[in-house]
């Protein structure tokens, strides 16, 4: 059960959005034949008829925030760079969003490895366009120009161990869209991704903090005097 002092999530049934030439980019990068591309037009026809994205997300008050820590509706979080973002704010949209278990019922031979690549390819493709999507709705629904994220695990300095109290934000709400935590932080489905949209006035982009070279969602590249601003130190 939700915790019912928590009454503010709102639940949205995300659009399966699946752009077959981005699958297909995606996985011209590794093997282009025409194998490759009926398997791509096979599968994304079965994650569209399977899949059901959907996320939570709710409002929530940042009570405080400065030197490498935030407060938001009494919840604890450590960070320098999000208490950076967060200081002077007063709102901020705490999310939870998820291609959802169903997709996975797919039955994907384990064997089959470059199968389940292009099957993860796809999903990974329908998580970002869901994503999108949550944007979007934010910002119309509470008329924000511009919204960043920051996601727990993405940078060293907001640890895969913050997703804790991201989820304490929702009193177990999330399980209202079947999604679970381990204890070391991952969530299940794989394909989901938590965080906390905040407004954008100032151009922010985690990627910029980041040094993962290879990441294929890179929007930014690595500033290491964003970092200084940020961190204090190149990382
Ligand atoms: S480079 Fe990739 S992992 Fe790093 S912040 Fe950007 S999207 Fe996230």
């Amino acid at each position: 059960m939700a915790d019912s002092s928590v009454n503010n999530v709102q639940q949205l049934d995300l659009p399966l959005r699946i752009d077959l030439p981005a699958v297909k980019k995606l996985l011209r990068a590794h093997r282009a034949n025409a194998r490759t591309e009926a398997l791509a037009a096979e599968l994304t026809e079965a994650v569209r008829a399977a899949a059901r994205p959907k996320a939570i997300y709710r409002q929530a008050h940042v009570d405080c925030a400065g030197n490498g820590t935030v407060e938001i509706d009494g919840i604890r979080f450590s960070s320098r760079a999000l208490s950076k973002n967060l200081a002077g704010r007063d709102t901020v949209f705490p999310y939870i969003a998820t291609v959802g278990h169903e997709v996975d019922k797919i039955d994907i031979p384990r064997r089959d490895m470059w199968r389940q690549y292009c099957f993860d390819v796809i999903k990974t493709v329908v998580l970002v366009t869901s994503l999108d999507f949550l944007t979007e709705h934010l910002k119309e629904k509470y008329a924000i120009e511009s919204v960043a994220t920051m996601n727990p695990g993405e940078i060293a300095d907001f640890p895969i161990e913050q997703q804790r109290p991201l989820f304490a934000l929702f009193g177990g709400a999330e399980r209202q869209i079947g999604v679970t935590l381990t204890k070391g932080g991952a969530m299940h489905p794989t394909k989901s991704r938590s965080g906390i949209f905040f407004p954008n006035d100032t151009g922010f982009v985690t990627c910029r903090l980041c040094t993962q070279q290879r990441c294929p969602g890179r929007s930014a590249a690595y500033d290491p005097e964003v970092v200084r601003g940020y961190l204090g130190t190149p990382v």
